[in-house]
């Protein structure tokens, strides 16, 4: 079954750049789609516009079919619980991403009071139930960012990511910031709970031999478009 179809996909940001020209993508659910391509190709933009996460200003075209309905086409309210119990963002260098003044365990629960439609206690259990399926002991829900290392902030990244249940992660250089040895650690745990779950994934890094590793598809972007897709192996060693 189709989870996400792209269609003539067009980014224009609002100083003219424009980053995305036409992509066609589709990904089934439970498949790992990879996309690679050399830094300022587009590919973060194709991650934010999935989400409606760009910059006011710019102009996005074509279709985003997500359980074949158009995020394009929908209203705030409903981007909004999209965006974490349809598809979550995994970003690169979670220090930028979680707020250094709240607690990771509050940060995590957020999501799932605000868009899971659970009460404060159900929403505890759940966090710490995302905590340990992530690697980390329950007790650091109480952590600030700063106090983690860096493997185990974007553990809490992932935690956050899953924590709606979305049908999709997308998950933008997740390892990137990150030690050689933890970057496997952390690629491992993303490929084991994507699997797991049966979600989809699309991993983008400019790395593609790490795709290779991880995902089923590669797609390689070049200038704002795909240049080639295919079975990861075959895209890899073409
Ligand atoms: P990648 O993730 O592959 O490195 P990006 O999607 O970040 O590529 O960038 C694609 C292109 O869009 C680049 O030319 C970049 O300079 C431009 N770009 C990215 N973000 C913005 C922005 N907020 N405003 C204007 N141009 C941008
Ligand atoms: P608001 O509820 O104020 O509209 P948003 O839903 O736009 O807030 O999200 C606030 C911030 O959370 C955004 O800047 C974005 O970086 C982050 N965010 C939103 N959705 C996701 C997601 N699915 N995964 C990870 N981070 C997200």
């Amino acid at each position: 079954m189709t989870l996400l179809e792209v269609r003539d996909l067009t980014v224009t940001y609002p100083n003219g750049a424009a980053a995305v020209r036409g992509v066609d993508l589709s990904l089934d659910s439970g498949s790992k789609l990879g996309v690679a391509g050399e830094s300022g190709c587009g590919k973060s933009t194709l991650a934010l516009a999935l989400l409606r996460l760009l910059p006011a200003g710019t102009e996005v075209g074509g279709e985003i079919l997500l359980d074949g309905e158009d995020v394009l086409k929908m209203r705030w309210g409903q981007v909004r619980a999209v965006r974490w119990a349809g598809a979550s963002i995994v970003f690169q260098g979670a220090m930028h991403s979680l707020n250094p003044v709240h607690r990771v365990g509050d940060q995590i629960a957020e999501p799932i009071l605000l868009h899971g439609g659970a009460g404060a206690a159900a929403a505890r259990k759940r966090t710490g139930e995302l905590l340990e399926q992530v690697g980390l002991p329950t007790a650091r829900a109480r952590a600030y960012p700063h106090e983690l290392s860096g493997g185990q902030r974007q553990r809490v990244m992932i935690a956050m990511a899953l924590a709606c249940d979305p049908k999709l992660v997308i998950a933008d250089e997740p390892t990137t910031a990150l030690d050689v040895m933890i970057q496997a650690q952390i690629l491992r745990l993303i490929e084991q709970l994507v699997s797991e779950q049966e979600l989809g994934l699309i991993m983008i890094s400019h790395d593609l031999a790490v795709l290779a590793d991880t995902c089923d598809r590669l797609a390689v972007m070049y200038a704002g478009r795909v240049v080639e897709e295919g079975p990861a192996r075959a895209v890899y060693e073409d």
